[in-house]
């Protein structure tokens, strides 16, 4: 592809979303026509962020239902666009059933989104949110790795329904997208491997998992301390900017590993100390692993042995440098995402401080 159509509407599957709001916003700024595809259009709570923007940026909102689960429901909001997004997928930390929950939303709902795409003769480049998860499950796994590092080349194979199901649905609907861009010519696929998302929310009250864990930091769940786990972590503005760049650089391909620190847990917290640790119960001590293995489970079913054996206690690291060349990433600071990500908690009255 040597130009990419600039003047066709685009389409963002999870119009919604943490990480789609800032990227419509983005659209919506550098004029383009944005097609929300959305579960409840009627839904103010969820799209009224998305009509701010639209009402004074230069671009202009349009809004179709959807639903990942519901074959054929993405072609009226496909019709003409020459770029899809797509980012829905749940990222939810509570589930009862990981198939129904998880697995199946992510996977066959790419598998609906891409043979809508099959079906749409506009469509030249499907832009997809897949994630670290789709390159690994466990932080040991990254000792399995050719370069002892997290690459663009790695994919997740320790997870499965049982075990870090999230990372399994991210990395099962991956390989469908790839596995049906393969299985034909017209449109190229590009694939954002975002690490943790952090930093604020359009709508501060996101049902993103990634909001759960900073709240966590502030509410007192963890004033016990954390455990050292590493993590990579990217600002959600920064991420957005990735999802634009990969959609209009005539020359991205393949996946990309976004994500802006090689850090953890501890030192996400810690960025939080000097400003708030007076007035919110920021952990500060590290808990060692042998406590989290005999208690973590009966404080938290979800932190499970395996899931504190194969993480626990191991940095983590990838490769950002794809990116960096690529789609010429700059990253912002930890620090200033993790303010701004917990100020709006407070802002919003989702933080309140410790009584004295
Ligand atoms: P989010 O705020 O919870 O957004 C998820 C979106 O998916 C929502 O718009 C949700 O719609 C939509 N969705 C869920 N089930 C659906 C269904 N059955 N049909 C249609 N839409 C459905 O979470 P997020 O953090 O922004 O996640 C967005 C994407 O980024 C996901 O693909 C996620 O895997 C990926 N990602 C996130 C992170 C992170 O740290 N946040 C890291 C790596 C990758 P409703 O509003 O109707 O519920």
């Amino acid at each position: 592809m040597s130009t990419l159509d600039t003047t066709s509407p685009v389409m963002v599957t999870g119009a919604t979303g943490y990480v789609a709001g800032w990227l419509v916003k983005k659209l919506l700024e550098e004029g383009f026509t944005v097609h929300a595809a959305v579960r409840d259009p009627a839904n103010k709570n969820k799209v009224q962020h998305l009509d701010a923007i639209a009402q004074t940026a230069p671009g202009t909102i349009r809004y179709f239902k959807a639903d990942l689960l519901d074959n054929g429901s993405y072609a009226e909001a496909m019709a003409g666009c020459g770029v899809v997004f797509h980012t829905a997928s749940p990222f939810i930390v509570e589930f009862s059933d990981p198939q129904t929950e998880l697995v199946d939303p992510a996977k066959l709902g790419t598998r609906n989104v891409l043979e809508q795409a099959n079906q749409t003769p506009s469509v030249e480049r499907v832009v997809l949110t897949s994630s670290c998860a789709a390159i690994y499950g466990d932080n040991v796994d990254q000792e399995q790795t050719p370069e002892g590092v997290f690459t663009e080349e790695v994919w997740n194979t320790s997870s499965n329904l049982q075990h870090n199901p999230y990372a399994y649905s991210k990395t099962v609907a991956e390989k469908e997208a790839w596995a049906i861009n393969e299985g034909q010519q017209r449109w190229q696929l590009v694939v954002i491997n975002p690490s943790l998302v952090v930093g604020p929310g359009l709508n501060p009250h996101a049902t993103s998992a990634s909001f759960d864990l900073v709240r966590q930091l502030g509410d007192g769940t963890m004033k016990a301390g954390v455990p050292h786990w590493g993590m990579g972590a990217v600002d959600v503005r920064d991420l957005a900017e990735a999802h634009f760049r990969a959609a209009f650089n005539p020359d991205a391909k393949g996946r990309h590993i976004v994500s802006a620190h090689n850090t953890s847990f501890q030192a996400m917290a810690a960025t939080l100390l000097d400003t708030y640790g007076n007035s919110y119960p920021l952990p500060r001590r590290t808990l060692p692993k042998w406590l989290l293995w005999l208690v973590g489970p009966l404080a938290n079913k979800a932190f499970t042995r395996p899931l504190i054996a194969r993480n626990v206690g191991y940095d983590w690291t990838a490769d950002n440098r794809k990116s960096l060349r690529d789609l010429d990433m700059q990253y912002r600071s930890l620090s200033e995402s993790m303010h701004d990500m917990f100020q709006q908690l407070i802002d919003s009255g989702q933080l309140k401080p410790a009584k004295k």
